[in-house]
């Protein structure tokens, strides 16, 4: 849901006051998930804010990480909020609404705003906040959002500096440092839901990664444990290889 926000002031408040609010407010709601990264902030006839909820609750209170809270409190101190539903996002993902899940995908791409978790049981994007935090001693998202923030800037490298191996090993290798940040964190909240996250590798296929004919299917070898994968059909036309045992997942080719 795409909306716009106006700021209508209860009291006067300077322009640079005003920035560090909304700023301070933005970046929070985007820690935690109840906005995506599009966020816009004009000066119309009053200060507006153009933002993406991934679902239309998303800016309920009760979702508010406590720096939200402290945000949202300073910025409602000063201005009113007029919210205006401007219609559907068309760039952005489908958010899962099942009640419960039994296993989900960490994976993203180039310039990818969504959240990076799948549900395995819809094959749509779920909303960070709905999630287990991420790690000890955080209180939001932000380590996802910037795992997120790395791995397409490794691609975006990787697609303009002529494939070198670097960028291309930090992509496709497991044991990667850029993987190995994004597999701490899926593992770290796996455990705290109590079912899978498969963590998406890349694939180069016949350099690195291997795959194994099955019938009429290519099925990939786990880069890790080198035992058949297994295919799983998320949706009619989206399927993935999984390892169970070392959570890492390719897309079925
Ligand atoms: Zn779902
Ligand atoms: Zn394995």
């Amino acid at each position: 849901m795409f909306c716009k926000i106006e700021l209508i002031p209860k009291k006067y408040i300077d322009e640079e006051s005003t920035k560090e609010l909304v700023w301070g407010f933005l970046v929070s709601l985007h820690s935690n998930g109840q906005i995506l990264k599009d966020y816009k902030f004009t000066k119309e006839k009053n200060y507006t804010l153009y933002v993406t909820l991934p679902k239309q609750d998303s800016l309920d209170e009760k979702y508010d990480s406590k720096y939200v809270k402290r945000n949202r409190a300073n910025l409602y101190d000063a201005y009113e909020t007029v919210l205006t539903p401007l219609g559907r996002n068309m760039e952005i993902a489908d958010y899962c609404t099942c009640k419960s899940r039994s296993a989900m995908e960490m994976v993203t791409y180039t310039r990818d705003i969504d959240s990076v978790f799948v549900c395995l049981d819809c094959g749509k994007s779920v909303a960070l906040y709905e999630l287990p935090l991420p790690a000890d001693k955080e209180e939001d998202y932000w380590i996802v959002n910037s795992w997120q923030d790395n791995y397409s800037s490794m691609d975006i490298l990787w697609m303009n500096s002529l494939f070198d191996r670097y960028t291309g090993n930090q992509r496709v290798k497991h044991d990667s440092v850029l993987n190995k940040s994004g597999i701490k964190i899926a593992e770290y909240m796996s455990e705290k839901l109590g079912y899978p996250i498969y963590y998406h590798l890349e694939c180069d296929y016949g350099n690195s990664v291997k795959a194994e004919q099955v019938g009429d299917k290519q099925i990939h070898i786990c880069p890790k444990c080198g035992k058949l994968m297994k295919r799983l059909d998320i949706t009619d036309n989206d399927s993935i290889d999984v390892c169970a045992e070392c959570r890492l997942s390719y897309d079925a080719h």
